[in-house]
């Protein structure tokens, strides 16, 4: 009965449109999804906080990389924002 209740708890934590949602995050960040898939991305958003705060992230991350001179963005830079991320996901 308890183990029955922890999963309907951990399904409730695997939501698949969170992971719809985040695969195809940069896509929505750079407006390459097609109208369909974007309105489903919109329409998650507006209800779910873990995602937005990813999105949010993922997209001030993505503008830092691109404000910077090319070249500027060395691997290890790199590397430690894909750390920043990983662990904002991690909350
Ligand atoms: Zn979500």
């Amino acid at each position: 009965m308890v183990s029955r209740l922890l999963g309907l708890f951990k399904r409730g934590d695997e939501d698949p449109d969170c992971h719809e949602v985040r695969g195809v995050s940069s896509d929505y960040i750079d407006s390459d999804l097609d109208h369909a898939s974007e309105e489903r991305v919109r329409k998650h958003l507006e209800w779910c906080g873990p995602c937005n705060a990813f999105i949010s992230t993922l997209r001030s991350t993505v503008s830092m990389l691109r404000s910077l001179p090319k070249g500027e963005a060395s691997e290890s830079f790199r590397e430690r924002v894909r750390e920043a991320v990983k662990n904002e996901g991690d909350d």
